[in-house]
């Protein structure tokens, strides 16, 4: 035998499926540089469900191979699943990057990524191919999910498409050794987009767009800046008039208002700053991070005590901060619509010049909001940076068919099912706009070229009128409904990974959703499995006057309780003076002759009603939970817990209400005697949480029942959920809350599709 037929004995063959974020995330020139250190031939090339390796050298070779792959990955590279098995060698004399071969199934997207230390470092160097070029970006870093336009993840199928790269671009491109190795979205000063400066009335373009930007802001002029998702309007948050102006444009008067700051040390001067929320704030990510204020920036965030802050994550952010330190960064769009991807929608009206460029945005998204409570984030919109990465669902309920799911109303998202995955779409907003029902439709659109998704079946809320709903029913595909709340449940117990046999006790707390009885619902004990819900308990009924009207005038909740409570004669508030007689009277006419008053059990209304009677709510809200948001901020600032008020747990017949008539009554009182309003909000903090701990100590008597989850918007409300989990905790429940999903009605899809799973098992 000659030494090279002994070592073709030796000579074995495997191929390799990866699946998981492995695309466009550096993976294939990782594998190639790891392959040919280990002296394998083969191959790596992206296929339909993620990447194939094929390799042949020797097993103890391929055994460190396995090793680096699980610990060395790339950065941005999430491996999902390996699958290999041992094959004949082809006999292969070198290792190559294959061809892309574009299949039927699942492939994952990277999010959009914040500029990495390596591109930063070239922007900031002179002399650099790439100084101060604001489009620079590498595998490991830049836009991704808004410039894809399809599959597969190619340059011509992203908004890059239109630029031709430079001999330069074209070999880091080419170089499997380079950072550059096939970055779709390579470009540099001589090839890549470009940025304008535009007058945004005449259109007519200035010099200097970046320098004269910085110029601008600092005389206190509004600018919109295109980012990666959509436009920001930027202005200087220390120039009252412009932050004024804004608030005008916006139509907000109250609602916070995001920063983004240079970086950690100017944040640190107005937030006090956790390590974990440090670790936030220069993530990838690149979120808004709800900080508790040090030092107030007046008009930024009046009602709240928290300010919004997040890093640059663009060159083009990065180059503005390096002069200009801090700048208000919220989405341009005018109230309610969808933020503005293209220039054209920047109206005069919105902003004074448009800091522009022509690499276009091929999908909106906003910029993702959370706080970290518990160190752990509890997020408030989910959008740029955690879209569209894929939710792994439990084999247990893995269904063949793909299910498309709907969402809500307000605050709406999507989601699809196919192959095992959920992927759930960018915070689309409230479909009420018409605007945002476009925006609705182009995402659903998206994800179907995106994710060559073809659904078999459609998940909508149980509200007959909800637009998602109406859309659903027009789709022609067998259409399920899901009642509001239990899809609220079923999102985190697909993010923690139950399994089929799990029964838990679900507590949906929010504003609204329509009810298997036809009511209000909002204040919800449900005890629950994948296949259905059973209501334990809930709110105590109340009317609802007015219906919508009385969700935007919190003071028309504060006299339906007080008249639950104390009946026509009730004492007298400050609060409900600032309301007329005639007023008054009629609206307790309406709750009397029961007209256009449904009943519902919210606590969203509750806190509505409670923020009024201590007068914080304002006569008519701006934004959705605005009243239950500054009862909150009251609470922050009370020292301590110094008593809880009293309720009644109903449980004469199933199931059970909780009625806090008691407590609005001691409340009353109270006011009356003049007690502070913080001392009130936190004590009406922490009687919800102890009424919660009631009804689950019950329902563990009863039903045996340990698992709990936290759910619903109310669940934002950061004093609530750490006081309900500490109680819950200390008496040996099992607490789960969604930790990479809101609370809120955006993971409504996400809970839609785990019923459509059910629906659907094999
Ligand atoms: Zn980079
Ligand atoms: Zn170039
Ligand atoms: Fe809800």
């Amino acid at each position: 035998m000659s030494h090279s037929d002994r070592k073709l004995g030796q000579q074995k063959a495997y191929r390799l499926l990866v699946r998981g974020t492995v695309q466009g995330v550096g993976f294939r020139p990782f594998i190639y540089r790891l392959a040919t250190c280990l002296n394998f031939n083969g191959y790596v090339k992206n296929v339909g469900e993620g990447v194939e390796i094929y390799l042949e050298g020797t097993a103890t070779d391929f055994e460190r191979f396995l090793q680096a792959l699980k610990h060395d990955l790339p950065p941005l590279a999430r491996v999902e699943s390996l699958d290999w098995l041992e094959v004949e060698p082809e006999g292969r004399l070198k290792f190559t990057i294959d061809r892309t071969t574009a299949g039927e199934s699942f492939v994952f997207i990277s999010p959009d990524i914040a500029t990495c230390p390596e591109c930063l470092k070239e922007i900031e160097t002179p002399g650099e191919r790439r100084y101060r070029y604001p489009f620079t970006n590498c595998t490991n870093c830049g836009p991704r999910y808004t410039i894809v336009k399809k599959l597969p993840y190619d340059r011509e199928n992203t908004t890059m498409a239109s630029f031709k790269m430079c001999p330069d671009c074209r070999l880091e491109y080419e170089n499997p050794l380079d950072r550059r190795y096939h970055a779709q979205p390579i470009a540099c000063p001589q090839c890549g987009p470009q940025l304008v400066l535009l007058e945004t009335r005449s259109r007519k373009s200035v010099a200097d767009p970046l320098e004269t930007a910085v110029h601008l802001v600092k005389q206190g002029k509004i600018l919109a800046v295109k980012g990666l998702g959509g436009f920001h309007l930027i202005c200087d948050p220390f120039n009252l008039q412009a932050v004024r102006r804004l608030r005008k444009i916006k139509q907000r008067r109250v609602k916070p208002l995001a920063l983004m700051a240079r970086d950690l040390e100017t944040v640190a001067r107005y937030a006090y700053l956790s390590q974990a929320e440090r670790d936030w704030l220069i993530s990838s990510r690149r979120p808004i991070v709800l900080l508790r204020k040090k030092k107030d920036i007046p008009e930024i965030a009046p009602e709240a005590d928290t300010l919004g802050f997040m890093l640059p994550y663009t060159p083009l952010h990065h180059l503005l901060l390096k002069e200009l330190k801090v700048i208000v960064a919220t989405s341009s769009n005018q109230k309610d619509a969808p933020i503005i991807k293209d220039e054209v929608e920047i109206s005069p009206e919105l902003g004074d010049f448009i800091l522009t460029h022509n690499r276009d945005i091929a999908m909106r998204a906003d910029d993702s909001v959370l706080r970290v409570v518990d160190s752990k984030p509890l997020f408030s919109r989910r959008a740029r940076g955690f879209v569209p990465f894929p939710q792994k669902v439990p084999d247990s309920i893995k269904s063949k068919a793909q299910i498309l799911a709907v969402g809500g109303e307000l605050k709406n998202t999507i989601s699809i099912y196919k192959n095992g995955y959920i992927v759930t779409s960018q915070f689309l907003g409230d479909l009420d706009d018409y605007q945002n029902f476009g925006y609705f439709l182009e995402t659903i659109d998206h994800f179907k070229k995106l994710f060559d998704f073809r659904p078999d079946l459609v998940i909508s809320d149980l509200h007959p009128d909800f637009r998602s709903t109406i859309y659903a029913r027009s789709t022609g595909l067998p259409h399920h409904l899901v009642q509001h709340h239990f899809a609220h449940l079923l999102a985190p117990m697909i993010e923690h990974q139950l399994g089929p046999e799990d029964r838990v006790l679900g507590i949906s707390f929010d504003g609204y959703g329509y009810g298997d009885d036809g009511l209000a619902w909002g204040g919800e004990f449900l005890i629950a499995d994948y296949r259905g819900y059973q209501r334990y308990a809930h709110l105590d009924y109340v009317p609802l006057p007015g219906g919508d009207a009385a969700v935007r005038e919190p003071w028309r909740m504060a006299l339906s309780f007080l008249l639950k409570a104390f009946g026509e004669k009730y004492p007298r508030l400050k609060s409900l003076d600032r309301i007329s007689a005639p007023k008054r009277k009629a609206v307790s006419h309406l709750i009397e002759k029961n007209i256009n008053t449904p009943l519902t059990s919210s606590v969203g209304r509750l806190f509505d009603a409670v923020s009024y009677l201590v007068g914080l709510a304002p006569e008519k809200i701006e934004f959705e939970a605005q009243a239950p948001v500054s009862l909150e901020a009251a609470a922050s600032l009370a020292r301590a817990t110094t008593g809880a008020y009293h309720y009644l747990l109903l449980k004469d017949s199933l199931p059970y209400r909780l009625n806090f008539s008691p407590a609005i009554k001691e409340i009353t009182k109270e006011l009356i005697d003049g007690q502070k309003p913080e001392t009130i909000a936190i004590n009406f903090h922490h009687t919800l949480a102890r009424a919660i701990l009631d009804v689950s100590l019950q329902a563990r008597q009863e039903a045996g029942l340990n698992k709990i989850i936290l759910t619903g918007g109310v669940f934002l409300n950061r004093i609530l959920l750490e006081k309900t989990e500490h109680l819950l905790k200390q008496n040996a429940f099992q607490v789960l809350r969604p930790v990479y999903y809101s609370p809120g009605d955006e993971s409504l899809s996400l809970g839609q599709i785990a019923y459509g799973l059910n629906l659907t098992a094999r």
